[in-house]
């Protein structure tokens, strides 16, 4: 009988997920994708943009590749999704039925959360955005910098540190760093809560190594001319860099399928509560000790094969064995084109295992690779 495969969201994880089950499954059963966006591009290129090595323009790659790969792309925008009935709505297409689902639709931005942000600061996540603030940079003198995280969790914890460091060799290259201060302001106390404190004052040490200052526990009250902190502290800037607060997509919270902040899962298959229904990547909580597993397209990638593979072994009657291990690494740049290497084991029984490589111009090439060759995998 033939099985409808809904994926909801073409981003990192939703396509890892579609290009798996589509390998493992015949054509009788359809795979079909939706997202309202008609291109996808990688969470990472922003720093590459921020860094002037590429372009907005140059790196959207069309979703509608999907076709020729034997994925069904929808584009439209999901409104409501209905476990009972087995259907989803999209504005365009009305009710969708599926045999499966697979919540793929990551986190949503909300920079309106902090009063006064909005129209004074640069969103680092908003790709739209990135541009201006690179043009900023390249005119600014004198003066200084804020990169402010402005809630937690928020996704790939490294690159506040990694768009701060492209910073500071993007003003020294202009020959304007010496006369430009870089703050970074944080709500936790150390830089990775959930890389422990060895791996956190590593990085602390490489910003302090160019001259960037961390400010732990600073959480973002509001933004008018100054920063005010919610620990009475209020501070000038200049520039303000801001990596908004994060929540659940307003339809997934709408539709009942979130608990707590985020979708909740079985850590190994992806399975929600909900029959037939996996969630995967950003729009995921899995606990790890008091934090929760890092928000990335690494473990969103993972999980989508978990939740493919699952649904393939349903479907073909056989044992289903393929887990989530919470394995995942990246790599952290540190500007001139160089990165480090992040290695983590978060499911280790005796405790997280997380390491971190001295940084290289090798790791930097690995990490371009890293874009190309899931890019062609997915949709060329
Ligand atoms: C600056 C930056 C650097 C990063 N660097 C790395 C890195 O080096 N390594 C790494 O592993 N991760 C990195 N990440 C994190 C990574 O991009 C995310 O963790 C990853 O994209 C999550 O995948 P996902 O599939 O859960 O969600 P997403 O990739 O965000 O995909 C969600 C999709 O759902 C769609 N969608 C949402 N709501 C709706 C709706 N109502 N209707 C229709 N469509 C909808 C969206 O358009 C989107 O395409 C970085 C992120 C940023 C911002």
């Amino acid at each position: 009988m033939s099985k409808r495969i809904l994926i909801l969201g073409a981003g990192f994880g939703g396509l890892a997920a579609a290009t798996e089950l589509r390998k493992g499954l015949d054509h009788d059963h359809h795979v079909t994708i939706l997202d309202r966006k008609r291109s996808f591009m990688m969470g990472l290129v922003k720093l590459w943009i921020l860094e002037g090595s590429r372009r907005l323009e140059d790196s959207q790659t069309p979703l509608d590749g999907l076709k020729a790969k034997g994925i069904e792309y929808l584009n439209d925008e999901v409104t409501m999704i209905d476990t009972t009935s087995n259907q989803v709505q999209a504005k365009d297409h009305g009710w969708i039925k599926y045999d499966y689902l697979i919540v793929a639709l990551g986190a949503e931005l909300v920079p309106d959360r902090i009063a006064g942000f909005v129209g004074r600061g640069y969103n680092l996540y908003d790709a739209q955005q990135v541009p201006k603030l690179r043009d900023r940079l390249l005119e600014l003198k004198r003066g200084s910098v804020a990169v402010t995280i402005m809630g937690m969790p928020y996704k790939c914890p490294p690159a506040p540190y990694e768009a701060s460091m492209i910073i500071d060799s993007l003003l020294s290259s202009r020959g304007t760093r010496s006369s430009v201060d870089i703050d970074i302001y944080s709500p936790a106390p150390v830089a990775l809560p959930v890389a422990g404190p060895q791996v956190s004052a590593s990085i602390i040490e490489t910003l302090s190594q160019r001259g960037i200052r961390f400010n732990p526990s600073h959480k973002l009250r509001s933004v008018s001319d100054r920063l005010e902190f919610e620990n009475g502290n209020l501070v000038d800037y200049d520039v303000l860099v801001g990596i908004p607060p994060h929540r659940a997509p307003e339809v997934v919270t709408r539709s009942g399928l979130v608990e707590g902040d985020w979708v909740v899962v079985d850590r190994s298959t992806m399975k929600t509560r909900f029959a037939n229904v996996f969630a995967i990547g950003d729009v995921t909580e899995i606990r790890v000790g008091n934090v929760g597993l890092p928000k990335a397209g690494i473990f969103a990638e993972e999980q989508g094969k978990v939740a493919a593979k699952q649904i393939i072994s349903e479907l073909s009657g056989k044992p289903a064995n393929a887990a989530f291990a919470g394995q995942g690494y990246c790599f952290m740049e540190v500007g001139n084109r160089r990165a480090g290497y992040l290695e983590a084991d978060f499911f280790n029984p005796a405790g997280p295992i997380i390491r971190l490589e001295a940084p290289s111009e090798q790791n930097f090439q690995k990490k371009q690779d890293f874009e190309i060759t899931r890019v062609k995998e997915w949709l060329l």
